[in-house]
């Protein structure tokens, strides 16, 4: 897997300075653990932070400060909590690690159908501006109704495929729209599509069929 449309410059100095939102956050670290070249493109930003504030005038500490650093020192690190069990309906995702603790996390044993075969989610325990984060399941060959935006679209590709304004994403791979682009997601045919979803405010559908559709899946 090689992806072929990283993360945006914004949201990864963003994410390298500890400023994006949570959701934001899951969705880079999802994508950094598929894509080499967004990991080097990290380290090295997080390397000018800390360059930066070595270079910050030092202030006074406390005299014991050194003390209770190496006493901190000493102490055994906790051991890593137990990775958390994947139900049967995931397990075969292959998810980033971080993605995969916020899947077991949000408590969901299958996918929720909105359409059957053809559309389902699994709603993660993290939203941003009161819109929930979702993990997103469509079959090949599927259209998503053609929408509009309040805020971003950010969408990370797990498996399978889609094109959108006449450019082709695959696994690893972030679609960034903004809020003025009105488009739809042609599936590729094949394979079904999983994409994690993060929307910085709701859709808005347009035209009439956009509207059943909202009332249909909920979107
Ligand atoms: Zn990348």
């Amino acid at each position: 897997m090689t992806p072929r449309h990283h993360i945006p410059d914004d949201l990864l100095v963003g994410y390298a300075a500890g400023t994006v939102s949570e959701a934001v956050s899951l969705l880079v670290a999802s994508h950094l653990a598929l894509c080499p070249d967004c990991r080097s493109r990290c380290a090295r930003l997080e390397s000018i932070g800390g360059a930066v504030l070595e270079s910050v005038t030092p202030t006074a500490v406390s005299p014991d400060a050194l003390s209770t650093m190496l006493a901190m020192l000493d102490t055994p690190a906790p051991p890593p909590p137990p990775r958390p069990v994947l139900p049967a309906a995931f397990a075969d995702l292959n998810l980033p690690g971080p993605l995969r603790d916020y899947v077991a996390r949000s408590g969901q044993t299958d996918w929720d159908t909105l359409i059957p075969g053809t559309l389902h989610q699994v709603t993660l325990p993290v939203s941003i501006n009161d819109t929930p984060v979702r993990l997103t399941r469509m079959r090949g060959g599927f259209k998503v109704p053609q929408h509009t935006h309040t805020g971003r679209e950010l969408n990370l590709v797990l498996t399978g495929g889609f094109h959108d304004r006449g450019e082709g994403f695959g696994p690893g791979d972030i679609s960034d729209r903004s809020a003025d682009v009105t488009h739809a997601l042609h599936i590729d045919p094949g394979e079904p599509c999983v994409l994690l979803a993060v929307n910085t405010h709701p859709l808005v559908p347009v035209g009439v069929l956009a509207n059943i559709a909202k009332w249909l899946v909920g979107f």
